[in-house]
């Protein structure tokens, strides 16, 4: 299991091999250490169940993309068929944006899924099955603001 650890103090992702993880690592932005718990699932790329940076065992699972890449596809889509709605060829217009929803549709259905810690944010990939809910605000409202006071943030 791949994690993308947060680190509390400036949010820095912090990419550690959940297999081979030490007992702590130190962030390489602020220099602030942070101590890592690995518990057995998670080493064994099993389940996620505890979290290593926070301890906190509330999880939620989201698709795994980069939200600028598909923006970056939806606008070009949108300025290919702008270009030919310009020269009255509506129809081609129109396919071209089809085209560009449908694919998007595709690379969005075929897109893996992780998991997401909701308190520090900590992301967690590997084989593991997926167990966590899909994000719900409120809960996610209620257990940043308890781990951001934990750390002394707010
Ligand atoms: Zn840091
Ligand atoms: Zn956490």
């Amino acid at each position: 299991m791949h994690l993308l650890a947060k680190c509390p103090k400036c949010d820095a992702s912090l990419p550690v091999e959940a297999a081979d993880a030490p007992p702590s690592i130190t962030c390489g932005r602020c220099g602030q250490l942070i101590p890592l718990n690995l518990s057995a699932p998670v080493r064994a790329d099993q389940a996620v169940d505890a979290c290593p940076v926070c301890s906190g065992g509330d999880f939620y699972t989201r698709k795994d993309f980069d939200p600028k890449v598909g923006l970056a596809f939806v606008v070009a889509g949108a300025a290919i068929s702008a270009v030919f709605y310009w020269f009255a060829m509506d129809l081609v217009a129109y396919s071209i944006l089809g085209a560009a929803a449908l694919i998007d549709l595709v690379v969005y259905g075929r897109l893996k899924d992780l998991t997401v810690c909701y308190r520090c944010h900590t992301e967690f990939r590997g084989a593991y099955p997926r167990t966590a809910p899909a994000f719900d605000l409120h809960t996610a409202d209620v257990l940043e603001q308890e781990y951001e006071r934990r750390i002394g943030r707010r």
